[in-house]
């Protein structure tokens, strides 16, 4: 018998932690702690640590599948690669969209977008970052000339007060939560403010419980409280930023007193004075945000309010302070990276520049790329697809699971079917799998080499510990192989992941100075535009990354969600996760230690909602909204805020995006997955 142990990346969630995969006679087993790990130090979440659990399944794929007459066959990679080469050559690139994954490597990624743009010549490639942190890309490179996070994970436990807004960091990236007890424990105050009493909210030295969809005013509050008592960093602002005068116009109306914005978003008076003074004399403070900031027709607004704030403060470029948006899947900071978006090439590089498409087209060595243009994004192709049927034709989605992760579920259904031609690459039968013509068996994180970016942009290896089952194969070989078939041997002559990384560190400049052998075992924060480069944990120490170096005040008025309570639909929904799933729960519901403790899906209602609606805990209510019904157990607690009621949005018996509404923010196009109308009744009985 053979045991080894090999170090790797956890495939969840945006912080990274590394651990070891243990290995028995060639296949996985086991995880145990990596000591050294450099984000997380051996430390493991619930998910990370049963992460080998779902790998060995029998529900993996393990052949290519096609559909014939409404059932799927299983048929031979050639006879896939054929139908899938024949069909896709038969549409015009601008009837096809490509979905990436968040989900996948960063080399996976960068060839998903190389595919779309010189194989298939479409510029509509885009990937679920869309539905959590594409008003963050947008917000802060408007604001800083970078959209990411600013500080590193192990600098928050040098802040002197910790402003959460919009993050249940102890459920949703627990190691980070970790930073945040160690900044408590170095004397630093924590700030929670959230609808639910969540586990983070649990730690706060002052606990802000308000209503979804209210932040704006939030911290135009703040700021003029700030202002007021002439607490604002003056030299800072002076020497780092400009359109100062603009926000102070901005957020000293009055709709922004505190006693205002009390009325606006239920806060205590008090609790926000007293927020406003610990933020601002606090020797160096942080904001950690996550998705409750981003996904509102409002997203890009909230993350500007946030980086005005922080700049008002002068909490930039230092360590212990900074703007740091905590990004959801392992992979989704690196599959922006990479390109994988409809404006921009790897290293954020404008499709639209000229001189970005003619550097592309020779290190490709093409003479023709997608047309330079912004492609669509996730939610105009499903929008497109279901109410202007023919305009797209035809999808190739890898790693994502759209039938329940994006909102009004029926809409996507509806739009999906419209397709003449869906090809899914997936680990699992999905339920978006279901919809496809051609279904392609992927390998799993621990099947494959690569690399994975995590939220504080550091640059980690995956390293493969067992061969993919069946005839799987790795999402960067299938690409490789759909790639030469399709008339591009040499773009895709690719024998392994590193050659790939080679290619990405050639092209892209924040990551110039990477290689493997750079990268093990502790991995590199990008910029690294160097090979002698160490790295760069803490962004805009001396000046931002805009053309004058200048950061940006942004006046921004507090606008309500796009739907809001009324008399048919009286209660605020907002979705979530619980620490026990993960996203749609293709790997977490397929790993027993997590599923047994978190097996169904519920809505959590105040106690005094409840007693209005004459519910019970545990009884099984229904949830409508404008989009259709849910029936559900209800969690009756004080935990949520009166009038708002709260989702998981992991389970497909109780699928919480049926219910959500799809308005966009104009600019990241996010939908507003956390806050939409609903009402709550008790099920007729038959
Ligand atoms: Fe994995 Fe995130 Fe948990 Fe770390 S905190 S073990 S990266 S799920």
């Amino acid at each position: 018998m053979e045991i080894k142990y090999v170090s790797t990346t956890c495939p969840y969630c945006g912080t990274g932690c590394g651990f070891n995969l243990v290995v028995r006679d060639g296949r996985v087993f086991d995880v145990a702690h990596w000591q050294r790990a450099p984000v997380n130090g051996g430390k493991l979440c619930p998910k990370g640590r049963y992460a080998h659990e779902f790998i060995n399944s029998p529900d993996r794929l393990t052949k290519p599948l096609i559909k014939k007459d409404g059932e799927f066959v299983e048929t031979t990679w050639d006879e896939a690669y054929d139908l899938i080469a024949e069909k896709l050559g038969s549409y015009n690139p601008d009837e096809i969209a490509c979905l990436s994954s968040a989900r996948t490597s960063n080399e996976e990624n960068y060839l998903m977008q190389k595919f779309a743009r010189v194989v298939l010549k479409t510029p509509h490639v885009d990937h679920c970052a869309r539905l959590c942190h594409s008003s963050t890309v947008a917000g802060l490179a408007a604001v800083f000339g970078s959209g990411a996070m600013t500080n590193s994970i192990k600098d928050i436990a040098e802040s002197k007060c910790v402003f959460v807004l919009g993050s249940n960091t102890f459920e949703q990236h627990p190691l980070i939560g970790r930073s945040i007890v160690r900044a408590k424990q170095n004397g630093g105050k924590v700030i929670v403010a959230d609808p639910r009493y969540t586990p983070t909210a649990r730690q706060a030295d002052l606990y802000m419980p308000f209503v979804s969809g209210t932040d704006v005013a939030v911290l135009n509050g703040l700021m003029q409280e700030i202002i007021k008592n002439g607490q604002e960093d003056k030299e800072f602002i002076q020497r780092r930023t400009k359109d100062f005068e603009n926000l102070k116009k901005a957020v000293m109306k009055d709709d922004y007193s505190l006693e205002n914005v009390s009325k606006i978003s239920g806060i205590p008076v008090e609790s926000l004075r007293t927020a406003a003074e610990w933020i601002a004399t606090a020797d160096v403070a942080t904001l950690i945000y996550s998705m409750g900031i981003t996904q509102h027709t409002v997203g890009v607004d909230n993350v500007k309010s946030t980086a005005n704030l922080m700049m008002l403060t002068g909490n930039l470029g230092k360590p212990g302070a900074g703007v740091n948006p905590l990004r959801g899947q392992n992979n989704v900071q690196g599959a922006c990276d990479m390109g994988a978006l409809p404006n921009v090439y790897s290293g954020y590089q404008k499709v639209t520049d000229e001189a970005a498409q003619t550097k592309m087209k020779e290190m490709w060595g093409v003479e023709e790329i997608a047309e330079g243009k912004v492609g669509y994004t996730v939610t105009e192709m499903v929008n497109i697809l279901a109410e202007n049927p023919g305009k797209l034709k035809a999808m190739y989605i890898m790693g994502e699971n759209p039938m329940l992760s994006d909102p009004d579920l029926s809409h996507v259904e509806e739009g999906l079917k419209n397709l003449e031609f869906l090809v899914v690459q997936d680990i699992f039968m999905t339920e978006t799998a279901e919809l496809a013509d051609v279904v392609l068996p992927a390998a799993c994180y621990a099947e494959k080499d690569g690399t994975q970016t995590n939220t504080e942009r550091r640059v980690q290896r995956w390293k493969k510990a067992q061969d993919p089952p069946g005839e799987a194969k790795p999402d960067w070989q299938i690409l490789c192989e759909l790639g030469s078939k399709l008339g591009y041997p040499d773009q895709f002559a690719f024998e392994s992941p590193e050659a790939i990384f080679d290619e990405v560190a050639a092209v892209t400049p924040s990551y110039h100075g990477m290689s493997y052998a750079r990268l093990d075992p502790d991995g590199l924060h990008w910029p690294c535009p160097t090979v002698e480069h160490p790295g760069t944990a803490i962004l805009h120490r001396e000046t931002f990354a805009m053309p004058d170096g200048l950061g940006v005040f942004s006046p921004i008025e507090w606008k309500p969600p796009a739907e809001v309570p009324d008399d048919e639909y009286p209660f605020v929904l907002t979705t979530g996760r619980t620490i026990w799933q993960w996203h749609t729960g293709t790997m977490t519901r397929r790993s027993w230690s997590l599923e047994k403790e978190a097996p169904i899906g519920w809505i959590e209602i105040n106690p005094e909602d409840a007693k209005e609606l004459g519910i019970k805990d545990d009884e099984v209510v229904r949830a409508s909204t404008r989009r259709g019904s849910v029936d559900i157990p209800a969690k009756v607690t004080p935990e949520i805020i009166k009038g708002v009621m709260f989702i998981p949005f992991h389970y497909k018996e109780h699928p919480a995006n049926r219910l959500t509404h799809n308005a966009l923010d104009p600019i990241a196009k996010i939908p507003e997955f956390k806050a939409c109308a609903v009402k709550v009744e008790k099920i007729p009985e038959e």
